[in-house]
C-alpha cells in the first residue's frame, strides 16, 4: 500500500507513482480524497452474450446478432461501472465479441469467439461445433485462429446449461483433445477448457492446455480430486478458473446439485491452493441472475472466507495474476509505471475488508473517468 498517492496519467498510460509528492506544474488533477486505488479488476471468464437473466440461453436463441450486440455493449457496460476493466470472454455465438474490442467506453476485451464443442455438446448452440476427430478440431482451431481470436475456449466435458450433456463424462477422446491443443499452440494461441469431469481435467492437463474452468472434479453423484491429479495441476502450472463469485439475490441459489457438492468442491479447491496451484476467481459473468456482469468484485470475499485465504492475495486473483493469466500481465492489473491506466477506486481499505470493493468511487479505463 502506498500512502497518499499521486498516479501521473499520460495518453491512457500510467507514467508515475509518487507517495506525498505534488502534481507537476500544468497537470489536470483530480483528487479522490482518502480513497483507496487497486488496479482495475480483471475477470479471466465472461459471457458478454448471456444476459444474467433466468434463461440466458433461451434470450441469446432469440435475438438476432444486431440485438445481441447491443446487448452485449450494455453487458461490457456494466462490467466497466462495476470497476471490472478488463474482461476475458470465453465463449459467444458468431464470434460476436471480436466486434466489441477496441471499442471506446467498454473494457479492455479479450475473445475466444463460440466455444470449440462435439456435436450436440456442452453449448454446442453457440456454432462451435467441431467433429471429434483430430482433422474436425485442428479445422476448429483453425478457423477460430483466421478469425483473429485471442484465446482457444474448449469445452472438454459437458456443462450444466446444456441439456442432454454430462458433466462428469469427458466429450472427446483424449487424442483428439491434445490435437486441438497442439493445433491452438501452432497458432500462437492459449487455450482454456471447460472441465468438470475428473477425466476432462486429467485430459486437459496430459494434453498441455494453459488454462482449465470450473475444475469441480464432477462424477455422477458426487465429486472426486485425486491427490496425484491435484498434484501434476499444480506441477505443471495448469491454470485454475475457479469461477467463484456470485451477487446475493434474495430467494435465488445455485441448483441443488451444485448446492450438494459445494462443501467438497470448496475443499478440493484449498486443496489446490496448498498444492500451489495458479488460481484465479474467472467469474464466468452472464450465466445466471446470481452472476451479472459486474460480479467479479464478489470473488475476492469468497475465496477469502471459503478458503481462508488472506484478503491481498484473493485481490491478486483478480488483478496481477488474471492478467498474467490472459497475457496480459505487462499493462493490467498493477498501478505502475508503463501500465494501462485502468484504476478502480474504492472509498476504505479492501486489505483490511473486501466489502470496500463495492464502495466504488471512480473507475478509469485507459485514463478516462467512466460514468459510475
Ligand atoms: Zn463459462
Amino acid at each position: 500500500m502506498v500512502r497518499d498517492p499521486l498516479v501521473l496519467i499520460d495518453d491512457g498510460t500510467i507514467v508515475g507513482v509518487g507517495s506525498g509528492v505534488p502534481a507537476p506544474e500544468h497537470a489536470d488533477v483530480t483528487d479522490l480524497g482518502g480513497a483507496t486505488l487497486l488496479p482495475g479488476l480483471v475477470d479471466t471468464h465472461v459471457h458478454l452474450a448471456f444476459d444474467a437473466s433466468p434463461d440466458p440461453v433461451g434470450h441469446l436463441a432469440s435475438q438476432d446478432d444486431d440485438a445481441t450486440l447491443i446487448a452485449m455493449t450494455k453487458a461490457a457496460q456494466a462490467a466497466l461501472r462495476g470497476g471490472v476493466t478488463t474482461v476475458r470472454d470465453l465463449g459467444d455465438r458468431d464470434y460476436l465479441s471480436l466486434g466489441l474490442r477496441g471499442q471506446p467506453g467498454l473494457p479492455t476485451i479479450l475473445a475466444a469467439g463460440p466455444p470449440i464443442t462435439t456435436p450436440g455438446g456442452h453449448c454446442h448452440y453457440l456454432g462451435g461445433v467441431a467433429e471429434p476427430t483430430v482433422k474436425g478440431v485442428q479445422a476448429a482451431v483453425r478457423e477460430h485462429a483466421e478469425r483473429g481470436v485471442d484465446v482457444i475456449k474448449i469445452m472438454a466435458s459437458g456443462g450444466n446449461l446444456t441439456p442432454g450433456t454430462h458433466q462428469h463424462l469427458a466429450q472427446f477422446p483424449p487424442e483428439v483433445f491434445k490435437a486441438a491443443v497442439d493445433e491452438a499452440h501452432r497458432h500462437g494461441l492459449k487455450v482454456t477448457a471447460h472441465a468438470h469431469a475428473v477425466g476432462a481435467i486429467a485430459d486437459a492437463v496430459a494434453a498441455g492446455a494453459d488454462g482449465m474452468e470450473h475444475v469441480s472434479f464432477w462424477t455422477a453423484d458426487s465429486v472426486d480430486a485425486p491427490a496425484e491429479l491435484i498434484r501434476l495441476i499444480a506441477d505443471r502450472g495448469t491454470v485454475v478458473g475457479a469461477t467463484v463469485g456470485m451477487v446475493p439475490v434474495p430467494g435465488l441459489k445455485p441448483p441443488p446439485e451444485i448446492i450438494a457438492r459445494l462443501p467438497l468442491m470448496i475443499a478440493n479447491l484449498r486443496r489446490l491452493y496448498e498444492a500451489g496451484a495458479l488460481i484465479v476467481a474467472g467469474s464466468d459473468a452472464g450465466i445466471a441472475p446470481i452472476k451479472p456482469h459486474d460480479v467479479l468484485r464478489y470473488s475476492p470475499a469468497m475465496l477469502s472466507g471459503d478458503l481462508g485465504l488472506s484478503p491481498a492475495d484473493t485481490l491478486r486473483m483478480v488483478t496481477s495474476a488474471a492478467a498474467e493469466v490472459i497475457g496480459l500481465g505487462h499493462r493490467k492489473g498493477r498501478i505502475a509505471p508503463g501500465f494501462d491506466a485502468d484504476i478502480l477506486a474504492v472509498d476504505g481499505d479492501p486489505v483490511a475488508d473486501l466489502a470496500a470493493l463495492h464502495r466504488i468511487r471512480a473507475v478509469y479505463a485507459g485514463g478516462t473517468a467512466v460514468p459510475v
